[in-house]
């Protein structure tokens, strides 16, 4: 097959991991950097051009569109699935699921355990915001935040009010959440690809800190996951509409609760930490779903 990978950099890992294990399996592959693509968009024959010329034809494209760029990096996606070429994520599934809220008013309404969570934009509402996810301690978060930049966690009501107040005055969107202290600054990352979790790992904080980011110095470990927490990570991605997703879960006293479904997970965090060729399982879960405009808008 013909493989597009959609990444800004052919450096990063996940890109390399994903490029070598297409080629091991004999497939074509060339890495596009969205931000060089430019679209004509029409009935007969829409197109992608990189420097003048049109990029030529694939039958598959893997999208790796970072968090800055998701607006431009769907719309070049979208492209693709309007020529027919099969997505290993679709685009409307990425853009839900880079919206947090929208994610989890998603997962909620399909009965998915998750943090209590609360949304406002007044200050007025916000002694009410805090009662509603049961008072402090709790997490605030900036919707738009990742790597947990922009997670915090309120110890106390003024610490809470103040946090959210200052947030507000910035105009920025957040959220307000139970906080889940029994994971004790642990949580789950679940690879899924279609309907199995191929690997999973768990990610401790580092001492002092409550999230568990490897980014934010958290290490990663080999666990075992529940049935409960099988299902309810794969329910998770196909909910978001994600053949590929890595889904983050809390150990709740109450079972598992989700608390992102990520539609670019990286592999290298999850190969190192678990041994497992997680690029070769993407490539054969293409292999064998892989279909000319089978382009279809799941989760509703
Ligand atoms: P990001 O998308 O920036 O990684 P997350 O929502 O995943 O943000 O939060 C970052 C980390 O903070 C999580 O990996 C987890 O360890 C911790 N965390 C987030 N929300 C909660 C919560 N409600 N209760 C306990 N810990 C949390
Ligand atoms: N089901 C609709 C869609 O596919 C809207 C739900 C949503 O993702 O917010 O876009």
């Amino acid at each position: 097959m013909r493989i597009a990978i959609l990444s800004r950099n052919p450096d990063l890992y996940s890109t390399r991991r994903l490029k070598e294990a297409a080629m091991e399996k004999g497939h074509e592959v060339k890495i596009i950097d969205v931000l060089k693509c430019y679209m004509n968009i029409n009935i007969q024959n829409p197109s992608i051009h990189v420097k003048g010329a049109e990029l030529p034809a694939f039958d598959v494209v893997i999208p790796r569109i970072g968090a800055s760029v998701t607006t431009y990096g769907t719309a070049v996606l979208r492209q693709f699935e309007m020529m027919g070429v099969y997505p290993l994520n679709e685009s409307v599934a990425i853009t839900r699921s880079r919206d947090k809220l929208r994610s989890l008013q998603l997962l909620s309404r399909k009965g998915i355990g998750l943090p209590v969570t609360g949304y406002a934009n007044k200050p007025s509402d916000i002694p009410d915001l805090i009662d509603m996810v049961g008072g402090p301690p709790l997490v605030v978060k900036l919707l738009e935040g990742t790597q947990g930049i922009g997670v915090v966690l309120a110890e106390t009501r003024k610490a809470a009010e103040s946090v959210i107040e200052a947030f507000m005055g910035l105009k920025a969107d957040i959220m307000v959440q139970e906080y889940i202290g029994e994971s004790g600054g642990a949580d789950i990352r679940c690879f899924v690809i279609g309907d199995k979790v191929i690997a999973a790992m768990q990610r401790q904080a580092a001492p002092g800190e409550f999230r568990s980011n490897l980014h934010r110095g958290g290490t990663a470990s080999l666990v075992r996951l529940s049935p409960a927490e099988r299902a309810t990570a794969v329910r998770a991605a196909k909910t978001m509409g994600l053949n590929v997703a890595g889904v983050d879960i809390l150990r709740s006293n109450h079972g598992p609760l989700v608390m992102e479904v990520n539609s670019s997970p990286g592999l290298e965090g999850i190969e190192t930490a678990t041994g497992k060729d997680v690029a070769g399982a993407i490539i054969s879960f293409i292999e064998k779903n892989a279909r000319q405009s089978r382009t279809k808008t799941r989760g509703r």
